[in-house]
């Protein structure tokens, strides 16, 4: 583990945009490293996180800094592992996000897509800073690859018609992101990096641009967001996921974004039933890569230092609520006042409910994607009567059921992000209930609204 540099944290990064952009191979090739097995800074896989060390960054954006003028003061970067805007509104609490930096990948042939346009206003809420990869640059009909490249040597290497084809592409996407309410520019032309959002051609296939999109996430965190990400004794650490794990029980995946984590500690997160107060009994990562012949899947630590991908456990986490914050109890601290504190970020959820008791039930996968649903719902009038956080049970249908009398057309469920179980799937077909599932808020919003209008014929 590194130490801060310049008392600097490593910065997290997540990356969203609409499906099939290139989110997961754009990881991947930054995942591929051309530092040697065994020597230093190999990048090392976490809980729900890819870490890359300063040696492995400076190693990627060689191709863009020949005369070796880029300053490393970040002790590395740390990559958000579950691409895709739904694990991004998971990341949420609060209204803030745990990401300091956001990638919003669009695919130059094809620009703005609906769930561009769902991430940008996400961005835009949580006031995450964030540049755009304009990725599949390959795809440019006729285009050279040269692999690994830097974006502006590749381009210049280009015939003059695909370089204005390119040109036409950036100017479209510009104008589209103007419309809204974006100012943008290809990052090497852009002069106001407070008021442009920087466009980063890219090609996951190739590697052409991604020297360029890492060179500038080290620089736009370095040099505009230093205050954010001073390394700080202060703990902020989120649950991202509660895993039932085989000999260990329930378990939470959480990311440290500061300060440390230890053994022994007293811990206070969010419960669906009430606060959940117990000790940490041991912290985990994964084992690397090349020590997988070692009979744990696991390393435990005595201390882990932020910012950092981590595997908690401890007794009672069944009821934890994914998305809730994770607190130590201090020596000067109050446990309950702490659990207090906690329980206060699913109570402000829990007082949106429309008190007439009639509206859908909603259920969602964590705190922050519940938030933005039933921000959502809000803005679009749609009642909500009760909500929950967690896979759908034959519970969870019984409660929506008592809404056939008072209200049939709201006798459903809205379901977003989360699984449906088997015998509650039967008991809703058996009652009537409908069950609307997805992935995308506006997904879920469209087939109610389908649903509605069919009820109204
Ligand atoms: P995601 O849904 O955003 O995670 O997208 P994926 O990473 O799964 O990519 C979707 C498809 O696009 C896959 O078939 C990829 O191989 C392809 N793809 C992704 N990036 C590029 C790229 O830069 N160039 C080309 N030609 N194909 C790409
Ligand atoms: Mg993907």
């Amino acid at each position: 583990e590194s130490e801060p540099v310049n008392n600097l944290r490593s910065p997290i990064c997540c990356i969203l945009g609409h499906v099939d952009t290139g989110k997961t191979k754009l990881l991947d090739n930054l995942r591929r490293s051309h530092v040697q097995e065994g020597e230093a800074g190999g990048i090392t896989q976490q809980i729900g996180a890819t870490y890359f060390p300063i040696e492995s960054i400076k190693q990627k954006t060689k191709p863009v800094n020949k005369k070796g003028k880029l300053e490393f003061n970040i002790p590395g970067l740390l990559i958000i592992d579950t691409p895709g805007h739904e694990s991004f509104t998971n990341l949420r609490s609060r209204g803030t996000s745990l990401c300091n930096i956001a990638i919003l990948v669009i695919d130059i042939m094809h620009g703005l897509e609906p769930q561009t346009m769902e991430s940008i206003r996400l961005l835009r809420d949580n006031k995450t800073p964030f540049v755009v990869a304009l990725n599949k640059v390959d795809r440019l009909y006729g285009w050279h690859s040269i692999k690994e490249n830097g974006f502006q040597d590749s381009l210049l290497k280009q015939k003059k018609a695909i370089q204005r084809e390119f040109r036409d592409r950036v100017d479209s996407i510009i104008l589209q992101l103007n419309e809204q309410g974006l100012n943008a520019a290809l990052y090497f032309e852009n002069k106001q990096m407070g008021r442009y959002v920087s466009l980063v051609p890219t090609s996951a296939q190739s590697g052409e641009g991604v020297p360029d999109l890492v060179a500038l996430l080290v620089a736009l965190t370095q040099t505009r967001m230093s205050d954010r990400i001073k390394y700080i004794s202060t703990l902020e650490c989120t649950v991202l996921e509660v895993k039932v794990v085989e000999g260990l029980g329930a378990t939470i995946d959480v990311i440290l974004s500061n300060g440390v984590l230890r053994e022994g500690d007293r811990i206070v997160i969010c419960g669906m039933g009430g606060p959940i107060i117990t000790t940490v009994r041991a912290l985990l990562t994964p084992q690397p890569m090349k020590e997988m012949r070692v009979k744990s899947a696991y390393v435990h630590h005595k201390e882990i230092r932020a910012a950092m991908g981590v595997k908690v456990c401890a007794n009672d986490l069944e009821k934890a609520v994914a998305g809730s914050r994770l607190l130590v109890v201090g020596p000067e601290d109050d446990e309950e006042e702490l659990a207090d504190e906690l329980m206060a970020d699913l109570e402000d959820l829990l007082g949106s409910i429309d008190t007439s008791g009639v509206g859908v039930s909603v259920q969602a996968s964590t705190l922050g994607s519940l938030e933005a649903l039933l921000e959502f719902l809000k803005q679009m009038k749609i009642p909500v009567a009760s909500v929950n956080i967690g896979p759908v049970y034959k519970k969870d249908v019984m409660k929506c059921a008592t809404m056939l009398e008072k209200a049939k057309e709201y006798a459903l469920l809205l379901c977003f992000d989360v699984k449906v179980d088997h015998d509650a799937e039967a008991l809703a077909d058996q009652l009537g209930i409908k069950v609307f599932s997805a992935n995308v808020i506006y997904h879920l919003f469209d087939a109610f609204t389908a649903h509605q209008n069919k009820i109204m014929e």
